[in-house]
């Protein structure tokens, strides 16, 4: 029977022993597990046994796309790579758009499953049918440029596509990141450190094949109607205008942008960082991960001595110009442009650098990190030159750079219970830049998501409030919403509200969807979603089975993390998220503890989990993984 959207082609890597084999899992495997997050879970799962760490070199790394990935269409460029995250100790998956996902399906593979470390540093070249191991010896401790360069000229392949780390995931920052074409990243989760502790510097791919579809006739037409209608779609036309740094200056008029380690939602220079000053600044160019018009990605450059700005590292985006930016009350654009530019080429993610950088600064104002221990960095906040300064030292881990490398938990811990009070994290990992005070179903999310505050693993309540954008209210009544929710209110409703959105982003994830294209309020609508996978696999999904998808994935996560110690103690939102912001429209609000804690007792309830938050028998059997029950049972 041949395939359609997939190749049935896994490629199985262990660095200890150099062998390099395939698995073929069929069919019935590709359409329980799909792809991209769940097919790399499943794997982790299967090679994970207790007491593996992040780091241990029999800890798995998988790197996976979907049926959907490559195939022509907006949206459907992503990839996941999975593994036990450094920075949590939880199970933790990241996915990327640009390049990557589809060149591994164009080279005849769905997914690399990479065990053991090298005795050396190596890179994986695949082209095609020729996969190696290679040294990477020269190009250790060089910065993503020029390693990149480095090996597509050792490959004599100037189109090969790199997925790599940079220094810091060399040195193990437990918040590197993997980046592929310098510009597109599995940011969250400290990934690329556990690529660094297995000696491997990056995956080299490049690919001849075709992505074999179902039914190219309606693939094509689907994909013109995405074209005739992308504008008009107000927020895929934001985006498209001023990439995701076209929503700064809302965030800010509306309170919500997180600023000063989150002690306010306003910060007086947002104007500065704005989607509209880059483009009246340092832009250089919009593009755009494979085959999608909507072309979100901003590039930037700029020849200021000391600011130059090369646009092969792409662009600060919302997440990181708030970070390294409003977070540290840095409102200069070249500032923030250059470090985030850092992040890029030493491969760190510039969330979490912001937030460290954030939590160092408010911690040194409070005397707890003392002048001495700062090593002559004069970590005040708005003071630029120390954000450079530190990005540097955590990269290299040097001085109090080491402390920080650690992540915003692990610092805390080691400075004390005052420290702890400070750091704005969930089960170790930092806040995107959504304040669950200002949009509560976020602080839900932040609290019970396995991977920890993932702020797009569910879409959030403000699409669901009465002035939220036009088009959502239609896309949602095919999940059964019907009613408008207040994005202030914490209560039981929302639970189910959060539950459903969870599950909707999270078979996104399972497919390597792009969110931006397909969440209600995206140009895909759901009955577009269904006739593509329909044209590409031949599958007959339906939503039914696409909201059980995404439940498969959360209970595998949520597993995964009650195997590894990891109970209900942590599903919390940090002391800052109980005080009331002190400033702007949104002044004086907070979430009411109390609420919350019923809230998330109910969550579990909706999702079939019992009190503690543990997967039950039942819910696990019902989406056949009843393989996982029986290992919640031995515990093992
Ligand atoms: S909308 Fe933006 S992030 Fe999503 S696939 Fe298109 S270019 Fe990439």
């Amino acid at each position: 029977m041949s395939s359609f959207g997939y190749n049935n082609r896994i490629l199985m890597v262990n660095l200890s022993s150099g062998e390099i084999g395939l698995e073929h899992p069929g069919d019935a495997f590709y359409r329980r597990y799909v792809g991209g997050a769940n097919l790399g879970a499943y794997y982790l799962l299967k090679n994970w046994k207790k007491g593996i760490g992040a780091l241990d070199p029999e800890n798995t790394i998988v790197f996976a796309a979907s049926p959907l990935t490559g195939t022509p269409v907006p949206g459907f460029s992503r990839h996941s790579v999975v593994s036990v995250s450094p920075l949590t100790g939880t199970i933790v998956d990241s996915e990327a758009g640009g390049y990557f996902g589809p060149e591994l399906k164009k080279a005849g593979y769905d997914a690399v499953v990479i065990t053991g470390k090298a005795k050396k540093p190596v890179y994986l070249a695949i082209l095609d049918d020729k996969v190696e191991l290679k040294s990477a010896e020269n190009i250790w401790g060089r910065v993503t440029k020029e390693a990149e360069m480095g090996i597509r000229k050792d490959l004599k392949e100037d189109k090969a596509i790199v997925t790599q780390i940079g220094p810091a995931g060399e040195n193990l920052v437990s918040f590197a990141c993997i980046v592929n074409n310098l510009k597109h990243f599995n940011g969250r989760g400290g990934l690329g450190a556990v690529m660094g502790s297995k000696n491997l510097k990056a995956i080299a791919v490049r690919g001849s094949k075709k992505v074999n579809v179902f039914n190219e006739e309606l693939l094509r037409e689907k994909v013109k109607s995405f074209a005739g209608k992308f504008k008009d779609n107000p927020f895929n036309n934001l985006l498209n205008r001023l990439g995701t740094a076209g929503v700064t200056t809302l965030q800010n008029t509306d309170g919500q942008l997180p600023t000063k380690n989150f002690q306010t939602g306003v910060f007086s220079k947002a104007e500065n960082l704005s989607g509209e000053k880059i483009h009246e600044t340092i832009f250089h160019r919009a593009e755009a991960c494979y085959a999608c018009s909507v072309r979100c990605k901003m590039t930037v450059s700029n020849e200021t001595e000391g600011f130059e700005l090369d646009p092969a590292y792409g662009g600060p985006e919302y997440e990181g110009i708030s970070a390294l930016g409003p977070y540290t009350e840095i409102g200069d654009l070249l500032t923030v442009a250059k470090a985030n530019e850092m992040c890029n080429k030493y491969g760190l993610d510039a969330v979490s650098m912001g937030s460290i950088a954030a939590f160092a600064m408010e911690c040194y104002e409070k005397g707890l990190i003392k002048k001495e221990e700062a090593e002559g960095i004069e970590l005040v906040f708005g003071n630029n030159e120390a954000l450079i300064q530190l990005i540097k030292a955590v990269k290299e881990r040097k001085g109090i750079g080491n402390l920080l490398a650690d992540g915003i938990r692990k610092a805390a811990e080691k400075m004390g219970k005052e420290a702890e009070k400070l750091a704005v994290h969930v089960k170790g990992m930092d806040f995107a830049a959504h304040d669950p005070r200002a949009k509560v179903s976020f602080g839900l999310a932040y609290a019970v998501q396995p991977i920890g505050p993932d702020h797009i693993g569910h879409f959030g309540d403000p699409g669901l409030s009465p002035d939220g954008f036009d088009n959502v209210p239609d896309q949602l009544n095919s999940f059964g919403f019907y009613d408008t929710h207040s994005p202030d209110d914490l209560d039981l409703g929302k639970a189910a509200f959060f539950y459903y959105g969870q599950m909707i982003n999270s078979f996104h994830d399972v497919f390597d969807i792009c969110t931006f294209t397909s969440v209600p309020g995206g140009t895909w609508e759901l009955s577009d979603i269904l006739e593509l996978i329909k044209a590409i696999t031949g599958w007959n999904y339906s939503a039914w089975e696409l909201m059980k998808l995404g439940e498969r994935r959360v209970n595998m996560l949520k597993v995964f993390n009650v195997l590894n110690g990891i109970g209900a103690e942590e599903d919390r939102l940090p002391p800052r998220m109980f005080e009331p912001f002190q400033s702007g429209p949104r002044k004086g609000a907070k979430i009411e503890k109390e609420a919350l804690e019923k809230t998330i007792k109910a969550y579990y309830q909706v999702a079939g989990w019992d009190s503690s938050g543990v997967p039950g028998k039942a819910k696990l059997i019902e989406l056949g993984l009843g393989w996982l029950s029986e290992r919640l049972e031995k515990k093992e």
